[in-house]
C-alpha cells in the first residue's frame, strides 16, 4: 500500500506545476544520481531566431526562407516553427506534394515540382552534396533544391534563464552527474554546456544514439541511484521511456512526450525538477 504522505507529496508537486504519474516515481526522484538533459527546448528556449541567410544564385534570401518554410510545413520541430515564423506568410498547401521528416537530419518535400531538402550537415552528407560546412555557434539549416546546394539559414536559440538555477540546484542536492545530449552541432552544444556549467556534453547524436548514450551512462551508476532523463519529446521519446525516470517539459512538449514520460513539468522551467526532488526527499523523511 502507498503511504499516505505520498499523496501529500504528489499534491505538493502538482501545486508547483509538476505532474507525477505515480508515487513510485516521486520516491525514486530522491535517489537521482545521473540527470541527463536534452538541449533544444529543454535547456534552451527552443525559439530560434534567424541570424543570417546565405543564398546561392539563382535563389534570393527570400526564396531560401520560403522554400524552408514550405518544406517545414508539417514539422513541429522547434527549428520548423522558427523557419515558418521567419517567413511570416500564409502557406499555400496546394504547392506541397510530399513531405517527409527525417529524424535527426531535417525534412524533405516536393514543393511545386521542386525536390527540396532542409536540414543539417548530416543530411547534406547523406545526399552527397557539396555544401558550405561553416563553423558557427548557431544551428545551420542547409537547403538543397533538385540535388543542388541552394544555401543555408543560420539560426540561434537562447538558454532559458531558469536553466542555470536548475543545474546549480541539482548539483547542490547531490546529483553526481549532469549530462547534456543534443542532435545539434558540437559547437552549438559546447556553447550551451559551457554557459550552464555542464562538463559532460555529447553532440551530433541521432535519436537512436541518445538511447545508446543513456545505456552507457546506466553502467556508470550505482545500484540504488536513479537515472533521470529530461526532454521535450521531439525525437527523444524512446529515451524518455528508457530512463528510470523520464521527465517531459510540458511547455513545448508533444503529446508523445507526455505519454512516454513518468513526470511532466507543466511550465517550461527545468528548475522544477530540483523542486520536485526536494518534495520527494521531504516526503520520504515523513514516511520513514
Ligand atoms: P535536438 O533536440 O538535440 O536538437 P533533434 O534530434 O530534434 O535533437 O535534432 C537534431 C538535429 O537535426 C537538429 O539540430 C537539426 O540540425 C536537425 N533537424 C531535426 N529536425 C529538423 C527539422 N525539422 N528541420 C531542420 N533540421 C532538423
Ligand atoms: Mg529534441
Amino acid at each position: 500500500s502507498i503511504p499516505l504522505s505520498f499523496f501529500g507529496g504528489l499534491g505538493g508537486a502538482s501545486r508547483c506545476g509538476v505532474l507525477v504519474k505515480g508515487s513510485n516515481y516521486l520516491e525514486a526522484l530522491a535517489n537521482a544520481e545521473i540527470v541527463v538533459f536534452d538541449k533544444t527546448g529543454t535547456l534552451t528556449k527552443g525559439t530560434f531566431q534567424v541570424k543570417e541567410i546565405r543564398n546561392k544564385k539563382p535563389y534570393s534570401e527570400e526564396e531560401i526562407i520560403k522554400l524552408a518554410a514550405y518544406a517545414e510545413s508539417y514539422s513541429n520541430h522547434p527549428i520548423a516553427e522558427a523557419l515558418k515564423s521567419a517567413y511570416g506568410k500564409e502557406l499555400d498547401n496546394h504547392m506541397l506534394k510530399e513531405v517527409e521528416e527525417i529524424a535527426g537530419h531535417g525534412v524533405k518535400a516536393n514543393i511545386d515540382g521542386l525536390l527540396v531538402y532542409a536540414g543539417n550537415a548530416k543530411l547534406m552528407n547523406k545526399l552527397k552534396l557539396n555544401f558550405d560546412d561553416i563553423q558557427v555557434a548557431g544551428t545551420l539549416v542547409h537547403i538543397a533544391v533538385d540535388n543542388q546546394y541552394a544555401g543555408c539559414i543560420i539560426i540561434a536559440d537562447q538558454v532559458k534563464e531558469d536553466s542555470r538555477m536548475a543545474i546549480d540546484l541539482l548539483k547542490a542536492s547531490g546529483v553526481k552527474q549532469i549530462v547534456m545530449l543534443t542532435g545539434d552541432s558540437e559547437l552549438a552544444g559546447e556553447v550551451v554546456a559551457k554557459e550552464l556549467g555542464i562538463s559532460k556534453a555529447y553532440a551530433e547524436l541521432l535519436p537512436g544514439d541518445k538511447v545508446d548514450k543513456v545505456e552507457e551512462l546506466f553502467k556508470q551508476k550505482t545500484n540504488y541511484g536513479k537515472l533521470v532523463f529530461v526532454g521535450d519529446g521531439i525525437n527523444d521519446a524512446p529515451v524518455l521511456a528508457r530512463a528510470d525516470i523520464g521527465i517531459a517539459m510540458g511547455g513545448l512538449g508533444s503529446d508523445a512526450a507526455i505519454e512516454a514520460a513518468d513526470i511532466v513539468i507543466l511550465t517550461d522551467e527545468p528548475s522544477k525538477i530540483a523542486k520536485a526532488m526536494q518534495i520527494s526527499k521531504k516526503t520520504l523523511r515523513i514516511v520513514k
